[in-house]
């Protein structure tokens, strides 16, 4: 009796077996599906992490680019006050007579730009299209600066007056 009650049960248990087995499969590849869509949708983000980063790095080098190139710029100006006071940028090989002398405006190169000051008619002074114009190391020969000097120095002596003498 006992070993037909054992029978049994262990016939149940191979008949349960079989019966489960293709719920058990399905239920397999159900959690590898569900696996496969999660690696996929993982892959995704990490390729769009990817190429967010590639980016950042790609501005990142265009603005180390950006800098270095202004350091070595800035490398060739130096600080320098004029004769007449005016606080420009001069070009490094001003003490080598074969290269002319370039001036700058130090407002424009603080702002990030770069103005080669021109000097104006008289060479008096130095300007910039945006920060107007410095005093030049030369003196102002203009006309009414000459006038301004002639009328400080007075009638009697004035160019006509040390010409008489
Ligand atoms: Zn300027």
């Amino acid at each position: 009796m006992i070993g037909l009650i054992t029978g049994l049960i262990a016939g149940f248990q191979k008949l349960g077996r079989w019966l489960l087995a293709p719920f058990l499969w399905m239920r397999s590849m159900f959690l590898l599906k569900r696996t496969n869509a999660l690696l996929i949708a993982e892959n995704a983000l990490l390729r769009e992490e990817n190429a967010a980063l590639k980016a950042a790095l790609l501005a990142l080098k265009a603005e180390l680019a950006q800098i270095t190139e202004r350091l070595d710029d800035r490398k060739r100006w130096e600080e320098y006050t004029t004769v007449r006071g005016g606080v420009v940028l001069r070009s490094k090989n001003a003490d080598d007579p074969t290269r002319p002398v370039i001036y700058a405006c130090i407002n424009c190169s603080r702002a990030g730009g770069e103005t080669i000051l021109q000097h104006d008619r008289y060479r008096a002074w130095l300007v910039c299209k945006d920060h107007g114009k410095v005093g030049s190391d030369e003196p102002d020969r203009s006309a009414e600066n000459m006038q301004k000097m002639m009328d400080r120095l007075g009638p009697e002596r004035g160019p006509g007056g040390r010409m008489r003498r």
